[in-house]
């Protein structure tokens, strides 16, 4: 087994909890990075470039290191915050879930990526593919040193527990780490070490209250190893 952590998740975009100097506003980020490649992704933009590009400096990163930016699905708190990262680093891998945004169109120095099942994306790290009908979205899967996995979502409208279920058919999961929305199937948590919901989840109290050890309150700034 490798001594170095796998991933570093930092949370640079929230609507819940802020730490001091850090900013808030509606949405959610998280910038993940990747100790096997040494490569910045960021998971999602939250609805502000320039709260998120704050948070991310806050952090000791420049926005120009980060190569790959992954959007979980097209709502603003999600997608919002691309156009003002972009204005500042164009240079960028993008991993969208759909193109009804026209993502070529309007960020014509990205290579624009849409992969409908789970695909490697950097070692280790994987993006779902595309989950859910009506509102599609993806989720990203990094495997740790255990070989289990951190899953990173945005909103989860097509159901958490179908994010949990793909990434059980490939290993053990670890973590789960974003918004929860209206999601109650609480029983899918089982066996989870690290639940950190946050943005829009609805049922955070009842999440808390039926795994006291192992819910996380996250919050901006905050940085989690695994
Ligand atoms: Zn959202
Ligand atoms: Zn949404």
């Amino acid at each position: 087994m490798k001594e170095k952590n796998a991933f570093n998740v930092s949370i640079v975009f929230d609507n819940n909890c802020v730490n001091e100097g850090f900013l808030s506003g509606f949405g959610f980020s998280a910038l993940v990075f990747n100790n096997f490649s040494n490569n910045y992704l960021l998971f999602d933009t939250g609805g502000n470039g320039e709260v998120l590009i704050h948070n991310i400096k806050k952090l000791g990163v420049n926005p120009s290191q980060i190569k790959k930016v992954i959007i979980s699905h097209n709502h603003y708190d999600h997608a919002g915050g691309l156009s003002g990262f972009y204005a500042q680093n164009p240079n960028i891998e993008l991993f969208i879930p759909y193109n009804i945004k026209n993502y070529e169109q309007n960020f014509p120095e990205a290579k624009v990526y849409l992969y409908k099942d789970v695909k490697e994306i950097d070692e280790s790290i994987f993006v779902s593919g595309i989950i859910g009908i009506s509102i599609s979205e993806q989720a990203l899967f990094c495997k740790t040193n255990e070989e289990k996995f951190v899953i990173l979502v945005g909103c989860t409208h097509p159901g958490l527990e179908n994010f949990i279920m793909k990434a059980r058919e490939m290993g053990e999961v670890e973590a789960v780490i974003g918004g929860f929305h209206g999601f109650r199937k609480l029983s899918y948590l089982e066996g989870i070490d690290f639940i950190g919901a946050c943005h829009c989840t609805s049922y955070m109290s009842e999440i808390r209250m039926r795994f006291p050890d192992h819910f996380r309150k996250v919050c901006v700034g905050d940085t989690f190893s695994f």
